[in-house]
């Protein structure tokens, strides 16, 4: 007597989507089960990678999960630095909207529909040849997608002007719980109608629910811009420097950092010829053609008293160049050492000068290589703690490090992270941060959107 074969969960999910949507072979599913952070994580095969290709195919793909009990894992382009697009468990699937990336922009009222799989730097090229201006820059920006800025609410050097991802989001469409719809915000910039749930979806890093569109605001395209270097001979006057620009009434569109070793490590990988002093400042000035050399001209006197030269580049491809040693940073770093652990804490900029000085403390007392580079006007520092891989007592040594570093962090009333969220590497820091009973408000949060704890499980927050 043959008995009746139970269909595999997997197998609901083809017969809704159909075969083409949902991937089983092992290709697939192993190429899917990576994002780009650099530490070891805990990570699984999952069962199977789905492709939807509208907010339809969303809705049935997550009642088939709510009903199966299948974990679901949101991926953009997987160049998350925390874990957040893994999955964790085999029974999961992974969801890539990388079919998804279409988008609509009305230009007479400066928004734009979004698919979630749309690619940062397309959706920007495409806005800024109809004269306008979506800010948001994340480094990703050429490969990473607009459901994964909006999941971790991404910013970048722009963002101490223009404001993170969050400032930009007006309205969201979401599958939640049973594959149930909700469409949040309009294409309005003032609209106060009961709790921002928008602002709350963005961020969530795919623990509430999949984002299959957004609204998006777009403001007018700066005229102008120009960049200049200071250069310090004296690491304790960078902070002292920021914050003198930053009171003077200029709003420079970006204020980057590079420590000695940063510039070394620039230097050692793609030579660009910057100077090698204790620190430098890259800043950035936009408005129009008249007001950026006024500006800069104003950055320049500023910093004379101080003793800090101030180089202005001189054509498109001087402030290119200058912006690529900035932007070149991260693989720079792979040069100096095999193993690093990059964080990216925020610290209140008054204190910046103090917990400089305290992150290299940390740094001496672990005996390790630290390079210190970001977005100081925003006081979100890159503190990248650098190991040799092949030796695990160094390892270990850099991750009780790290631990300190964010103590610096919560101890100056800052963040343990402003860009790359919280994911898998970072939730045992987040009670700290938040206190008990803000932790618990979170865990009510996940579970009024998530009951069964199926997106992506395991992340941001336990419940
Ligand atoms: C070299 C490099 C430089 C970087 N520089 C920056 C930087 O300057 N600033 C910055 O903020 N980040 C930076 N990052 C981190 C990363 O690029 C950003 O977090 C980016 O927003 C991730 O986009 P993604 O499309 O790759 O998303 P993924 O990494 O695929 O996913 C990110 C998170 O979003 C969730 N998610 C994706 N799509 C959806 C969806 N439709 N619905 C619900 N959840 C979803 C995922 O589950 C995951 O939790 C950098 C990364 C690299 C590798």
């Amino acid at each position: 007597m043959f008995g009746i074969v139970k269909k595999k969960p997997v197998e609901k999910l083809t017969e809704a989507l159909g075969k083409e949507k949902v991937k089983e072979d092992t290709v697939n599913r192993r190429l899917y089960s990576y994002d780009a952070t650099p530490i070891p994580i805990q990570r699984a095969m999952p069962s199977a990678v789905v492709f939807p290709e509208s907010h339809e195919d969303v809705v049935k793909l997550v009642k088939v999960c709510y009903e199966e009990g299948i974990p679901i894992f949101p991926r953009g382009a997987g160049s998350g630095l925390t874990g957040g697009a893994v999955p964790t468990l085999e029974k999961g699937v992974v969801v890539s909207f990388e079919r998804m990336n279409k988008f609509e922009v009305n230009v007479d009222n400066a928004t734009a529909e979004v698919q979630p799989g749309v690619i940062t730097a397309q959706f920007q090229d495409y806005v800024e040849r109809l004269g306008l201006f979506y800010p948001p820059d994340p480094s990703s920006f050429k490969y990473s997608t607009l459901g994964g800025n909006i999941a971790e609410n991404a910013g970048g050097p722009r963002c101490l002007k223009y404001g993170v991802t969050r400032e930009y989001v007006l309205g969201l469409t979401a599958v939640i719980k049973e594959g149930h719809t909700i469409k949040t915000g309009n294409p309005v910039i003032k609209d106060v109608a009961g709790y921002d749930i928008t602002k709350l979806l963005v961020g969530s890093e795919g623990t509430l629910g999949l984002i299959t569109s957004a609204t998006l605001k777009l403001i007018p395209k700066p005229k102008a811009r120009a960049t200049a270097l200071a250069l310090f001979n004296n690491l304790e006057d960078v902070g002292k420097a920021v914050t003198r620009i930053l009171t003077s009434g200029l709003f420079p569109s970006a204020l980057e950092f590079m420590d000695e070793d940063a510039i070394r490590a620039v230097e050692d990988y793609k030579p660009v010829g910057l100077p090698r002093v204790e620190a430098l400042l890259l800043i950035e000035v936009d408005g129009t053609h008249q007001s950026v050399l006024e500006d800069i001209k104003q950055v320049e006197e500023l910093l004379k008293p101080m003793g800090v030269e101030v180089i202005t580049a001189k054509s498109k491809e001087q402030e290119e160049k200058l912006w690529s040693a900035r932007k070149s940073l991260g693989p720079a770093l792979g040069n100096l050492r095999s193993g690093k652990i990059n964080e990216d804490i925020v610290i209140p900029r008054i204190y910046l000068s103090e917990a400089i000085r305290e992150f290299r403390e940390v740094a001496r007392k672990y005996d390790l290589l630290m390079v210190i580079f970001g977005h100081i006007g925003d006081g979100n520092l890159h503190v990248n703690l650098l190991y040799d891989k092949s030796k695990t007592e160094e390892e270990e040594r850099a991750e009780r490090a790290v631990d300190e570093v964010f103590e610096v962090a919560l101890k100056y009333n800052g963040s343990i992270t402003g860009e790359h969220g919280v994911g898998l590497t970072k939730k045992k820091f987040l009670k700290s941060q938040f206190g008990e009973v803000g932790y618990e408000l979170l865990k009510g949060i996940k579970l009024l959107f998530d009951p069964k704890n199926l997106f992506n499980p395991g992340k941001v927050v336990e419940v």
